[in-house]
């Protein structure tokens, strides 16, 4: 297995504090693609602080499709939103394709997120003024890619998930069911590395969240995407490879299925 050198400096401690879980040291490991390094992360109010992260460490490989559970408040929200760059850790680093993301400007870690990361939000997050195409083809603006190119590729990805039919309907003109496949199309028409999901079911009624959730295990089986899901469906949960329970903050469980 090759060794990936990182930056003098940087180096991985050893990890000693690791918690009650199954990891052992990291391996510097090609088919790594995303790894953390006792992330805390503290929310101060007034006097009061919490601990919404409070030491996590693992390294999820490439094709792996993981569940993160955990009562509410447990942090895991918080985790998703520092994996997607979109929050900042108060300690530790997460390395994404072995890069230390806190060494990132700002608009390295933008050009990150829109190549590497996809994500889907429990409320699908569409601009309400742009159909169900131009929503999917946002991620590709920027990019380099022609407008007629961008409109395939989004088409292509609506395709995929269902909706190809619905690429001209508003999202007040789509169903919560559609409407998260529209998010998940949108998540993946960069090709991201990793997609991220925040109860991407938890807005749906069972059977359109299974629907949506045949549609991650395609995903990941079919194309082979990386994916990391927060749920609180336990029947949801089962279905992933990998199952990571948080606790106050903390990895309580880490389990290869
Ligand atoms: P989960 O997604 O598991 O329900 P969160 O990650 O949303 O949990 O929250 C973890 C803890 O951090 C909770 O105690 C929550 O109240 C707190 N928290 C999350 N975001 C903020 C914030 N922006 N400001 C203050 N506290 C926060
Ligand atoms: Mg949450």
């Amino acid at each position: 297995m090759k060794e990936k050198v990182e930056p003098e400096g940087n180096k991985a401690e050893p990890t000693q504090n690791a918690q009650n879980t199954d990891q052992k040291e990291p391996k510097k490991d090609d088919n790594v693609v995303l790894r953390t390094e006792k992330l805390y992360r503290i929310f101060k109010r007034g006097k009061f602080s919490v601990n919404a992260l409070d030491g996590v460490s693992f390294q999820i490989y490439n094709g792996e499709f993981v569940s993160i559970t955990g009562k509410s408040g447990s942090g895991k929200s918080t985790l998703l939103n520092i994996l997607g760059t979109l929050d900042t850790p108060t300690k530790g680093e997460v390395y994404i394709g072995g890069e230390p993301i806190s060494k990132m400007d700002d608009s390295e870690r933008t050009a990150l997120r829109r190549k590497r990361i996809g994500f889907v939000f429990q409320d699908y997050n569409l601009i309400p003024v742009l159909n169900a195409v131009e929503n999917v083809e946002l991620p590709l603006f920027n990019a380099g890619i022609s407008k007629e190119k961008r409109r395939q590729k989004a088409l292509d990805m609506l395709e995929i998930v269902g909706l190809r039919d619905r690429a001209d309907h508003k999202p007040d003109e789509l169903s919560g069911g559609q409407s998260q496949r529209v998010s998940v199309a949108r998540a993946l028409v960069s090709d991201p590395t990793i997609v991220l999901a925040d109860e991407p079911t938890g807005a749906l009624d069972t059977k359109t969240g299974t629907k949506i959730m045949n549609l991650f295990d395609d995903l990941n089986k079919e194309q082979g995407h990386t994916i990391i899901m927060v749920t609180h469906d336990v029947a949801l949960a089962d279905r992933a490879t990998r199952k990571i329970v948080l606790k106050d903050g903390k990895v309580i469980k880490d389990q290869t299925v």
